[in-house]
């Protein structure tokens, strides 16, 4: 609760996280894979008229961990999602990916993003779980990298090569942006990450 004069605001905090195994549960779960048919056009598609923005950036794209560690001022993530870093088991990740290849209507072989909701923490964070929840720091990278934060990308190296070697998969695109971390030390936390799309290599 955070008094403003006379009103009061209200902060929810963010659910607590969820273990790998309650990832992979909530984004196994049997998804329509498309828009609600109440917006679909006679022919039950979603182009032309009955085209949906969001949708089309949404839909070739993999969302594979929640959370966010930098505490950023200008953004509600860290807020919302929490700081702790959750990441879905590879082949939950591997089984939406042939869910799109095989179910979404379009899809010509280029999945968009294998990505976050910010730049991508996938299997990084915090190395000890105790000190972490006991931990009260806003951000684990500002004004400099905690020495406790783990920045190994390993682990989302492989999945990328992985998702890549599938039959039918010409092309993974990292859409939601790549943790410098690791390189930039020196860097504010605002020059952090990068949004720009880039092709996995
Ligand atoms: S100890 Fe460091 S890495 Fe761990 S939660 Fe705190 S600030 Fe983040």
């Amino acid at each position: 609760m955070q008094a403003h004069g006379e009103r009061d605001v209200w902060l929810t905090p963010p659910p607590i996280p969820l273990t790998t195994a309650e990832m992979d549960h909530v984004f196994g779960l049997p998804y329509a894979r498309s828009p609600h048919p109440a917006y679909a056009d006679e022919n039950g598609r979603h182009d032309g008229a009955t085209k949906i923005p969001a949708w089309e950036m949404i839909r070739f794209s993999v969302n594979i961990m929640r959370g966010c560690f930098g505490g950023c001022t200008f953004c509600s993530i860290t807020e919302h999602e929490g700081r702790i870093i959750q990441s879905r088991s590879e082949d939950s990740i591997i089984q939406e990916v042939e869910d799109i290849r095989d179910k979404v209507a379009g899809f010509t072989g280029v999945i968009s993003d294998l990505g976050g909701p910010t730049a991508n923490m996938y299997r990084i964070g915090c190395k000890t779980p105790e000190i972490e929840a006991a931990c009260r720091k806003p951000s684990c990278v500002y004004p400099g990298i905690c020495s406790n934060l783990n920045t190994d990308h390993g682990p989302l190296i492989k999945i990328y090569r992985r998702a890549r070697a599938l039959e039918g998969i010409k092309k993974i695109l990292i859409g939601s942006g790549l943790r410098y971390d690791r390189r930039c030390s020196r860097r504010s936390t605002s020059r952090n990450w990068c949004s720009t799309t880039w092709a996995a290599t």
